[in-house]
């Protein structure tokens, strides 16, 4: 097999490396070197893509060593977190467990311990994976991507972070600065579910659900479904036909199967796009009644 087909040790790419230790310096190494760059963070998906030359930048710029990226804050009735915040320090927060469990719940289920390690929030999005375990929960979550650059700030919804895959609107001279979502209502149940081919691997489908109950009809909702587009997406129309109602068998089929309507799953190495629809049935169904489990539980 050729060298450059499989992830092995030797780095057949040749590159500038820098470490800035402000966002200013990171800002203006991304300006000067724009299309020639990449940001690094925790290089677990980067670092594979250059070993096996899928990307050959020449200027790599380490983003971890820069303190405005990082960290986990409350403000007001959002939490902000920095896209160079580590998945681990996600996953044993005490501010996310509380007000975003449904995000905690999804960070548990990427890759192992030794990856959230090193794998950071930003570099699950920017990467734009139709599969990444973080985007289907914070899109849920109705998150927002603030991005910034020498010239300025700019926010966009979560929703239009990503035009396709292993694509997203940020300009070569941007970096994402950090993901903010608003604090899930006490009275709200949140469910993440994920199927793989194995606890490594990254999801064949995964699904979540944010679920309010005005007693047992459901005030508001939002599904997200992973690994079933070009990018993890929204499904709204499934969210409407759930509103105002009960969950029974019957809506919750009528809304499964909205969804699996909804989607363009392909067929790729992990499985079939008509697997995947049958899945993505089966896994909102089973998402929204334990969403609904732990809304009554509160
Ligand atoms: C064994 C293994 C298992 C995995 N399992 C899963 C899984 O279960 N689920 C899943 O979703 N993923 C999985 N992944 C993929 C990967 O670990 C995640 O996508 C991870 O979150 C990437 O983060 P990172 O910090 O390592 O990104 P990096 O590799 O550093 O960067 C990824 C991309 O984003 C860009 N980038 C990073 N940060 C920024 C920023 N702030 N602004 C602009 N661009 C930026 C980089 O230039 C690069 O193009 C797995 C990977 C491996 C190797």
């Amino acid at each position: 097999m050729h060298v450059n087909e499989v992830n092995t040790h030797i780095m057949p790419v040749q590159f500038e490396y820098h470490a800035p230790t402000s966002l200013r310096e990171a800002l203006e190494l991304l300006s000067k070197h724009g299309g020639e760059a990449a940001p690094l963070a925790g290089g677990t998906d980067l670092l594979v893509k250059m070993k096996q030359r899928l990307v050959e930048p020449r200027h790599v710029i380490n983003i971890k060593n820069v303190p405005e990226l990082s960290g986990i804050e409350e403000r007001g009735d959002e939490i902000h977190i920095g896209a160079a915040t580590k998945l681990r320090a996600i996953e044993k927060s005490e501010i996310v467990r509380a007000r975003l469990p449904l995000l905690q719940e999804a960070v548990r289920t990427l890759g192992s311990v030794q990856i959230r390690n090193m794998a950071t929030i930003g570099g699950n999005l920017c990467n734009a994976s139709p599969a990444a375990d973080t985007a289907t929960a914070l899109l849920a979550l109705d998150a927002k991507a603030h991005m910034v650059s020498s010239e300025g700030t700019r926010t966009v919804p979560l929703e239009e972070f990503f035009t396709g895959p292993g694509r997203t609107v940020l300009k070569q001279n941007e970096l994402l600065a950090e993901v903010s979502s608003p604090r899930l209502p006490e009275d709200c149940g949140t469910a993440f579910i994920k199927i793989g081919r194995t606890s490594l691997d990254v999801a064949t489908v995964n699904v979540a659900v944010m679920l309010r109950l005005e007693g047992e009809v459901v005030g508001d909702c939002r599904i997200a479904l992973g690994a079933v587009a070009p990018t993890p997406i929204r499904v709204h129309r499934a969210e409407e036909v759930l509103k105002g109602k009960e969950l029974t068998d019957e809506t919750l089929k009528t809304a499964a199967r909205i969804a699996s309507e909804s989607i363009k799953p392909i067929t790729d190495i992990r499985a079939t796009a008509d697997y995947r629809k049958q899945a993505s049935e089966t896994l909102l169904r089973d998402a929204l009644m334990t969403a609904k489990k732990r809304a009554q539980r509160r």
